[in-house]
């Protein structure tokens, strides 16, 4: 199986080399040439496999140019029973009285769905430079505004031949994730805090990787960049298992037995990386109804979904789910490219517009097929604070944020079409401890009173919502910080050089 760059089908590389490079030198995104598709008996065949031997036989359609047995090595490694808890690494949680279940993403080591993908990348990339660049060791460079980072030092420590530096804006993320990345243990592992916003964290470190000077000094020193972003497929690839595993679910419980039985899928949705997984495994023959694009107050997939129009010309919003307050959506490109049946120069010409007019307007036909395929909603910070509430007063369900907007949005749109009948799949991203504070004080707004920090209201929340503070969280608390730079924007550069023992 061979991967193309939706700018220009005729760059043409093997599996190692996309996860290696991780994006096209003409800047597209890199799409396997054809996909697998599997049968409603294939699935119902899944359906008893048990979630390693399942990433373990996709994973095998896609990356052709991995041995079995490497592939089974990764997938041991990355989804142990130490690291997400039980021997599964996703749950799936029905709530009572609806055909709706909760597909648990956020067991793994850094309490956010990342770590699904970012545990197996390392192991991806490993094997992948061994063959492609010549032993040398790749420095990846992240910039993070909070939950990308950690995951991906969490992935990457202790990782043969690879180097991980991550950056983020001082004041620009939430203190209990700074205290998660300022005491990571590993040893090829470097944090910093940039003066600036996270915009001035994610230019300065593009500019880096495209830097000559810097490119070449690297290369004498027996090293190369790489990128643990989402645009690398070894990040998009591991997401699509949990989508038929939680379908698979549905089967095991007796919910779906006829290929006629579509289901529902919700995601709340920020860099379109997690949707898109979902649509690729809809391409492979899970039967999918609608696919539910739900957004926060940054709400430029709504519109473009509902208009065929994408304008990041627009306010943005600091909410409650962080992670989700993008208004550049980069896997966006990728259904572009598979919706216009693979016509690169259409792609690289509406990539353009949006870089030099920040907008482009998709034909009539390809809003057609969006429309057909997918349902947007968008959810106010209001709605998904009382969507906190409601949820938990009426199912003992307590969400994160960012669930919170996908349960919102679903909501939405069951009274827009009345389809209370077919299943349906949410996926939940975070755990609520990880935004401990806005998820109180949606419980109630005097909960946090006398609360002395966020240790306290860890605590406290756990006390009145009777559940239990997750390991990741709890394990913080009396942990000394490690890392403690903090850099200008200007002196990114200089950081990274001298932190590589490399002479500017
Ligand atoms: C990254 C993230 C999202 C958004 O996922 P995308 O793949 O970028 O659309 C949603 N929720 C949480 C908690 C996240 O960390």
């Amino acid at each position: 199986m061979y991967y193309l760059s939706t700018r220009n089908n005729n760059i043409k590389v093997s599996s190692m080399q996309a996860i290696a490079q991780g994006i096209s030198k003409d800047s597209g995104l890199f799409v396997p040439e054809h996909f697998p598709r599997y049968s409603f008996d294939t699935l119902k065949d899944f359906s008893k496999l048990n979630y390693t031997d399942l990433a373990v036989k996709i994973f095998g359609d896609f990356l052709s140019d991995f041995s079995s047995d490497s592939l089974q090595d990764c997938v041991n490694k990355a989804y142990t029973a130490d690291k997400f808890g039980t021997d599964e690494p996703v749950r799936c949680i029905d709530l009572v009285n609806t055909n709706a279940s909760i597909l648990e993403l956020w067991h793994g080591p850094t309490a956010a769905f990342k770590d699904m993908a970012l545990q197996i990348l390392p192991h991806f990339l490993s094997n992948s430079l061994k063959k492609v660049s010549n032993g040398k060791t790749a420095v990846i460079l992240t910039a993070t505004s909070g939950d990308t980072g950690k995951a991906a030092l969490e992935g990457f420590k202790n990782a043969e031949n690879i180097k991980i530096m991550v950056f983020y804006p001082e004041d620009g993320v939430s203190n209990m994730q700074k205290l998660q990345m300022q005491t990571q243990d590993g040893d090829n592992v470097y944090v910093c805090a940039v003066k600036g916003n996270f915009d001035d964290v994610q230019t300065g470190i593009k500019k880096i990787f495209t830097d000559s000077d810097c490119n070449q000094k690297l290369s004498q020193n027996n090293m190369m960049f790489s990128s643990a972003n989402s645009i690398n497929w070894g990040r998009l690839l591991p997401q699509v298992i949990y989508y038929f595993y939680s379908y698979c679910d549905l089967i095991r419980k007796g919910k779906i037995t006829k290929e006629s039985e579509k289901v529902n899928i919700v995601v709340p949705t920020g860099n379109f990386g997690n949707i898109l997984s979902a649509y690729y495994a809809g391409k492979m023959g899970l039967p999918i109804n609608k696919l539910i694009c739900a957004s926060n107050s940054n709400n430029v997939l709504t519109d473009f979904i509902n208009t065929g129009i994408y304008n990041k010309n627009r306010k943005f919003y600091m909410t409650m789910s962080p992670s989700m307050d993008i208004l550049v959506s980069s896997n966006l490109e990728r259904l572009i490219y598979d919706l216009t049946d693979g016509d690169d120069k259409k792609v690289a010409r509406w990539m353009t517009e949006l870089s030099e007019s920040g907008q482009y307007e998709v034909d009539k036909e390809i809003k057609d097929k969006l429309q057909n395929l997918f349902f947007a909603d968008f959810s106010t910070e209001e709605d998904t604070k009382n969507t906190i509430k409601t949820i938990f007063d009426k199912y003992n369900y307590l969400s994160d944020t960012h669930t919170a907007v996908a349960l919102d949005v679903y909501d939405k749109y069951l009274s827009k079409t009345g389809d209370y009948d077919t299943n349906t799949i949410i996926a939940s991203t975070a755990s609520p401890y990880k935004f401990s504070k806005d998820v109180i004080l949606a419980l109630n707004e005097t909960a946090a009173d006398g609360c002395l920090d966020d240790f306290d209201i860890i605590d406290k929340l756990s006390k009145i919502t009777n559940t239990q503070i997750v390991k990741p969280i709890a394990s913080l608390k009396g942990k000394k910080p490690v890392f403690k730079d903090s850099c200008q924007k200007e002196a990114l550069k200089t950081v990274v050089l001298n932190n590589l023992n490399i002479k500017e």
